[in-house]
């Protein structure tokens, strides 16, 4: 962590007062270091002259459009970034999330909401529990459950911390089938329960990471009309 005073320095790009207010108290209480900026180019400027830990990017800027702003601070700082968005402007996270944003946050959000999400994407491994149960081995795919690690043949993958939440609680579960509805409550919570594309969007980005083919998987399959599971081969 590089931020202030040792604390984990996070940028905020957001335009509305309303939640610049609340996020400046919340993340005092969550004991962060906070920079903000009320467009979109004021932040880009400020990724890279503060190089934050973590990155609230609101989806709705006044200048410069989210998503290109995104793009911009993934070629400039390598901060995880968690997009904030009004419930209503799904089209907006859709595109975020496959954009390749590490998570996001709802609109309105509560402070535990943001503590959880800015943990999740701080420490990857939020659960790394004690007593974790033994690695889930299948096919040349491992999921270590105590080291939060996936490799596929050996070779570790890259996973987002919400696409890891997703894996880890289907290989925790595995070969149940699991609605694209309850995949939502259990992963990211029963406040996000209305958003069901989080479950498509994120089952296609663990895919492209976790399967030899991605459009025949063998992982983590399809029931159809059902919905989803980790399969165990033997
Ligand atoms: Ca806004």
């Amino acid at each position: 962590m590089t931020g202030r005073g040792g604390r984990p320095l996070a940028l905020v790009i957001e335009d509305d007062l309303r939640y610049v207010r609340q996020l400046r108290a919340d993340l005092a209480v969550g004991d962060f270091a906070a920079v903000f900026a009320g467009t979109g180019g004021q932040g880009l400027h400020e990724a890279i002259s503060v190089a934050p830990d973590v990155v609230l990017l609101d989806l709705g800027l006044p200048d410069i459009e989210a998503l290109s702003v995104f793009a911009q601070l993934r070629a400039s700082c390598d901060a995880p970034v968690i997009a904030m968005s009004a419930r209503e402007d799904d089209d907006g996270i859709a595109g975020a999330l496959e954009a390749g944003i590490d998570d996001y946050l709802a609109k309105p959000f509560d402070l535990d909401q943001l503590l959880a999400r800015l943990r999740a994407v701080l420490w990857r491994a939020p659960g790394a529990e004690v007593g974790a149960p033994p690695p889930f081995e299948s096919d040349g795919l491992s999921v270590d459950f105590a080291g939060a690690e996936v490799t596929v043949g050996g070779r570790p993958v890259a996973l987002s911390a919400a696409e890891f939440r997703l894996l880890r609680f289907l290989a925790r579960n595995r070969d149940r089938v699991f609605r694209p509805a309850q995949l939502v409550e259990e992963v990211w919570g029963p406040e996000y329960a209305g958003d069901r594309h989080l479950t498509r969007v994120y089952v296609g980005r663990v895919r492209e990471k976790i399967e030899r083919d991605p459009g025949a998987p063998r992982h983590l399959v399809t029931r159809p009309g059902v919905g989803y599971m980790l399969r165990k081969h033997e």
